[in-house]
């Protein structure tokens, strides 16, 4: 099943490529109180709401994919967790351009660890990425994105796959520099999901998949998920090793060689085979910032 949201808010699941509005059942989520919980209640449910999904599309009102404006398909991740180097192309481009490294030795995932994307970066496809300095380098990166369907720690490798939700394409989007990912990678808008998730069970192996990038019609990223160092299970047994997994975390699971800026201006196209693609625009300009 592929589940989206859409228009601000809206529950959508597709169905015969049409986009059908099943919002009403967003009403069956638990009801929330202070302090909320730092997981994502839609993802968390969605196991007890998949029969009342599929019931719902028979008289739901649809949209064309192309009508609709795609939120995040996660709402409220708890974490977005992000794999550096960890394709070994890309490892070697970075090695290759100072651009990418600055001056930082690249060495692999497992003596860098994973970082952390603030949830205040994530938008959906329906909404332009902002470039915040379109001074600098700020660059395409597209990724599997896993999402987490139920809580976990210090999961084996043979169990990790049972803790998926389903997966999206994400775009890490990167500013280059000297400061640590976290910060550069945290950029408002710099962190997208799209154009919905598609749930666990219609993925035959999330570790061959092809996926690719464009930017204006021209391809600039197209490999497979079986080139990464570090596969989905090994990616969740590794996170899980130190952080507890919860519903509607997310994690990039690292970006193939072809890494490259973007202007204000560009359109992006990001996808991966079986799970869908997206495009996005980068806003002509920065407004500026807001008068708050
Ligand atoms: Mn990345």
């Amino acid at each position: 099943m592929k589940i989206c949201r859409f228009n601000g808010g809206r529950l959508g699941v597709l169905h015969e490529g049409r986009v059908h509005d099943v919002s009403q059942l967003l009403e069956r989520l638990p009801a929330q109180r202070y302090p909320l919980p730092q997981k994502d209640l839609l993802i968390e449910a969605l196991p007890q709401l998949r029969e009342a999904l599929a019931q719902a599309l028979p008289g739901a009102q649809h949209h064309a994919p192309e009508a609709v404006a795609f939120d995040a398909p996660v709402a409220n991740p708890g974490k977005i967790i992000g794999a550096p180097i960890n394709y070994q192309d890309h490892v070697a481009e970075s090695k290759a351009d100072a651009g990418i490294a600055h001056g930082r030795t690249i060495t692999s995932i497992g003596d860098w660890g994973l970082f952390l994307k603030a949830g205040s970066a994530l938008i959906g496809c329906g909404e332009p990425i902002v470039l915040r300095f379109p001074d600098r380098r700020n660059d395409h990166e597209v990724e599997l994105g896993v999402v987490i369907g139920s809580e976990c720690r210090q999961v084996a490798r043979a169990d990790a796959m049972a803790h998926v939700a389903g997966y999206t394409v994400a775009l890490d989007m990167t500013v280059r520099g000297t400061e640590f990912q976290s910060f550069r990678k945290s950029i408002d808008t710099y962190a997208v999901l799209g154009p919905w998730m598609v749930t666990a069970d219609e993925i035959d192996d999330p570790d061959q998949l092809d996926l690719w990038l464009s930017v204006n019609g021209q391809m600039r990223q197209q490999s497979n998920t079986r080139h990464m160092v570090y596969d989905v299970a090994r990616l969740i047994e590794y996170a899980s090793s130190f952080y507890t997994l919860q519903a509607g975390d997310v994690i990039m699971t690292g970006t193939p060689q072809g890494v490259g800026p973007v202007v204000p201006g560009d359109r992006i196209r990001a996808g991966v085979a079986q799970v869908g693609e997206f495009e996005i625009q980068v806003a002509p300009q920065y407004a500026g910032a807001a008068t708050a």
